[in-house]
């Protein structure tokens, strides 16, 4: 496997969510301010803030994730599952670099995710 490969690209990612975060935050609190002032509507403004904050935290996770993959790469242990240590699909780490689980635990843990349904 080309590690090295994976590397550059969450590299990449990191740098680009990194940078898209810190404009998304900003961009939040303008639209906010713009907004309330334009319209003197809060809920108007409530409603922008709370998208840009949605997807900022998004990318968080995803950022999070894509350090955890590069210190994975650091210890060797990059493309196993963090479950069960088996190697991780190499197709599934080119769509998903910063994937931690084989796409079996991952949609083990998305069920374990959803909640139950009461009865
Ligand atoms: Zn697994």
């Amino acid at each position: 496997m080309n590690i090295g490969r994976y590397k550059q690209r969450l590299i990449e990612l990191e740098a680009s969510l990194s940078s898209r975060m810190a404009r998304d935050v900003k961009s939040g609190r303008e639209q906010l301010i713009d907004t309330a002032a334009d319209a003197g509507d809060a809920s108007v403004a409530d409603e922008a803030e709370s998208e840009d904050f949605t997807e900022a935290q998004l990318d968080a996770t995803i950022l999070q994730q894509v350090q955890d993959a590069l210190q994975r790469i650091e210890k060797g242990t990059y493309g196993q599952c963090l479950i069960d240590g088996g190697p991780i699909d190499p197709k599934r780490l080119d769509a998903v670099p910063w994937t931690p689980y084989c796409i079996r635990h991952q949609k083990l843990l998305v069920a374990a995710s959803r909640p139950k349904p009461t009865l």
